[in-house]
């Protein structure tokens, strides 16, 4: 029994070792994808339930590696986060999310507005408001048409200092999305404190919907209606069946993103399809 043990036990080690070597090899690899230009943004229409046109986006990152093909964010934002890199790649998002807005602006689309994922590691970079506030002046576009999302987390670590960049943010017209609503620590009290304009009901409300019954998913109802008492734009994410989307249009859920409509697209294939869905 006692060899048993030691054989499961280096066993562990030796996933433990191949698992910490691919991060640090992905970690010490994010910096030459960045100069080599292998990140790309790619967005999700946001659509207006009721209209079912596109009101906006999403920008979600790509890594597109010479060797490896698509890395998903969910294998290197965490790393990046460790290491640090997504100080440097969250600036960069910054920029090409304002760059796409002004494309779009001078394409016509002038009530297109494009989101972000800002990670609250970002908070602590002291110049995340001046960012901001940059791309938004360089590329002469309308603040209204950013908004940057984060998660309930923020809320953890240095909210003093968060909370006034947040308000800083705010004052610059940027609109302030608060991502995956309902599965991280957020009371009602925090919500109120913050100056946000949106929420994002986190896709696993959206799971709870089923499909041939008429269960209520009492959950899900009660996020709608605080973000509706709140005054804010509700919106829901990950919605894949139609079923779902005609649940929350009943609920009265503003705003909804998922496959049903578009999985997340290359900006050219988002502007083609702005050509045919855009609320005008
Ligand atoms: P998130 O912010 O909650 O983004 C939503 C994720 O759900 C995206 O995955 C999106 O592609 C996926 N999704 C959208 N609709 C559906 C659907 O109908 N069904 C299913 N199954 N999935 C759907 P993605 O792009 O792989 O991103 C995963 C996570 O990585 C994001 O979750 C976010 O936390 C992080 N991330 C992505 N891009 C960025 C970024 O630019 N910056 C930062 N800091 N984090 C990012
Ligand atoms: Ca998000
Ligand atoms: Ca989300
Ligand atoms: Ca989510």
């Amino acid at each position: 029994a006692k060899s048993e043990g030691r054989d499961q036990f280096s066993f562990f080690t030796t996933t433990l070792n191949a698992k910490v070597h691919e991060e640090v090899a992905i970690a010490n690899d994010m910096y030459r994808a960045f100069s080599d230009g292998e990140f790309e943004l790619y967005y999700q229409p946001k659509i207006h339930i009721e209209s079912g046109k596109i009101v906006g986006a999403e920008a979600l990152i790509r890594w597109n590696h010479y060797q490896k093909g698509m890395i998903s964010p969910d294998h290197f934002i965490n790393i990046a986060e460790n290491t640090g890199f997504i100080l440097k790649l969250g600036t960069w998002i910054i920029e090409e999310t304002a760059h796409t807005i002004k494309r779009l602006q001078d394409a016509g689309y002038d009530r297109v507005h494009i989101s972000c994922n800002v990670s609250t590691r970002q908070f602590q970079n002291l110049n995340l408001y001046g960012e901001i506030k940059n791309a938004i002046q360089k590329n002469k576009i309308n603040p209204k048409l950013l908004a940057i999302e984060i998660t309930e987390s923020v809320m953890l670590d240095y909210l003093e200092i968060t909370l006034e960049t947040l308000k800083k943010v705010k004052a610059l017209g940027v609109n302030i999305c608060m991502d995956d609503f309902g599965t991280g620590y957020s009371s009602l009290s925090y919500l109120r404190q913050l100056p946000i304009d949106s929420l994002k009901i986190d896709k696993s409300f959206v799971d709870d919907i089923s499909c041939c019954e008429q269960n209520e998913t009492i959950l899900l109802n009660t996020i709608i209606a605080m973000g509706q008492t709140l005054n804010l734009h509700v919106i829901a994410e990950g919605v894949e069946e139609e079923y779902q989307m005609q649940y929350l249009k009943n609920r009265g859920c503003g705003y909804y993103q998922g496959y049903y409509f578009s999985r997340p697209v290359p900006e050219k294939t988002f502007f083609e399809l702005l050509r045919t869905n855009y609320a005008s």
